[in-house]
């Protein structure tokens, strides 16, 4: 795969612009680079599978193992049709800066299948999540790779992948994957913890840049397990979520949408279309809303050379991975839009999938006030790392997260050495 990919095209050219930039700053040797800017391991494969009709169709799978330098692989799957190798190879690169600036003992990784999982039926689902687990029996595990949910995949896809695993190696491996349902091994709020590392960082910015979080104006672009939960806790700190969306279009209230109530209306019609609690707005003009903070926490490339200059939030939150084209960074950088950047602002989720997995080494499971408590902790000791190296080297914050991973797994490199 060519590194030098068009940006505005390519997902994984996103992440390497983003990458070039502090590699520079940081004045890291060619070779170390070239090492960091190619994936370790791709592996592309057909998932023959059965509809519930009787007919078989063929879908891709992907895994992109990325980079193991501090640790087995760590990344979630994600089912959607706009899956490519492109986006599983800038996803995989992506998790591994962001557990490196969470300090998480993890590689980076990534999978998913190009598949519509609203269009398959619960038995489709899980035979295609069986014959994706089989087909990476020999390279997943808890000490190689650790999937996790990503759009599209939930508790009960962890679920099945968990099964599959074990049934093929014959023993019970809870530490597979994180994200599972708690009765077979998940840990007490990973679930929300995406979205709760969301407004954690938020509020933590939020108080720096003297915003009062009392009546904040927030909008939140995506109302899946991030954008959800991240509504959900920011009306909690008494934050006014003034706009949410998801596929079915955007809605907006002024007053404040009631966030429980489009969660309950979301669960019961499987989607947002027909809610009646705000103003049926564009995704559009919902991302132009004035307002305090922006979370995107949908897809990649949401903001853009398109739409950034109208963007009107003071803060931008990435609850999504790869939401911003560097171009679009750059704008907001010279408008003086502060952004918290996807693999801080959204580590909360892999950073409670480490608690699992560590969880399910020992056998012993933490309440949920201590997951929370360590949560908390971990995300704003790192946020203060990011806004010292960004204050030091006068840079943004996306820049400094990004050298402070680079450094911490190049450490990890020249430590172990280049096996050449
Ligand atoms: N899919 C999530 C992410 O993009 C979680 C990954 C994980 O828990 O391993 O960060």
């Amino acid at each position: 795969m060519a590194v030098t990919a068009v940006r505005e095209v390519s997902v994984f050219g996103d992440g390497i612009a983003y990458f070039n930039e502090a590699a520079a700053l940081l004045e890291l040797d060619p070779g170390m680079r070239a090492i960091l800017t190619h994936p370790s391991r791709q592996i592309i494969f057909s998932i023959p599978f059965q509809r519930d009709s009787g007919e078989f169709e063929v879908f891709t799978g992907y895994r992109v193992q990325y980079n193991f330098a501090r640790g087995p692989a760590k990344g979630g799957i994600r089912f959607h049709p706009g899956v490519t190798l492109d986006e599983v190879t800038a996803l995989a690169f992506w998790m591994t800066w962001k557990c490196a600036v969470v300090d998480l003992p993890f590689g980076g990784g990534k999978g998913g299948v190009t598949c519509d999982p609203t269009t398959l039926s619960m038995n489709e689902l899980e035979r295609i999540t069986r014959r994706y687990a089989a087909e990476l029996v020999e390279v997943v595990g808890p000490d190689k790779d650790v999937p996790a949910p990503d759009v599209g995949t939930t508790p009960q896809t962890m679920a099945w992948f968990m099964d599959t695993y074990s049934m093929h190696i014959r023993q019970n491996v809870a530490g597979v994957v994180t994200g599972k349902p708690l009765e077979i091994g998940g840990s007490r709020g990973r679930v929300e913890a995406t979205g709760r590392g969301v407004t954690i960082c938020a509020m933590d910015q939020m108080s720096h840049l003297g915003i009062d979080p009392k009546g904040a104006r927030v909008v939140i672009q995506g109302f899946g397990n991030v954008g959800m939960y991240a509504a959900k806790l920011f009306e909690e700190r008494g934050c006014n979520v003034v706009g949410i969306s998801d596929v079915t279009g955007a809605y907006y209230n002024g007053a404040g949408i009631n966030v429980n109530g489009a969660e309950e209306y979301a669960k019961k019609n499987h989607n947002l279309g027909g809610f009646t609690g705000g103003d049926r707005i564009t995704n559009a003009e919902l991302l132009e809303t004035d307002c305090d903070v922006l979370v995107p926490a949908a897809l990649e490339k949401q903001l853009t050379t398109e739409n950034a200059r109208r963007v009107r939030a003071k803060l931008l939150v990435e609850g999504a991975n790869g939401p911003t084209t560097p171009e679009a960074d750059r704008i907001f950088q010279e408008m003086g839009v502060c952004v918290i950047p996807d693999i801080m602002a959204n580590a909360g989720g892999v950073t409670v999938s480490y608690f699992e997995w560590v969880q399910d080494r020992a056998g012993y499971f933490w309440k949920e006030a201590e997951v929370n408590a360590r949560l908390e902790e971990n995300l704003l000791e790192n946020f203060a790392e990011i806004r010292r190296i960004a204050q030091l080297h006068n840079v943004a914050f996306r820049t400094a997260a990004y050298m402070i991973a680079i450094e911490r797994v190049v450490t990890s490199l020249k430590l172990r050495g280049v096996y050449a």
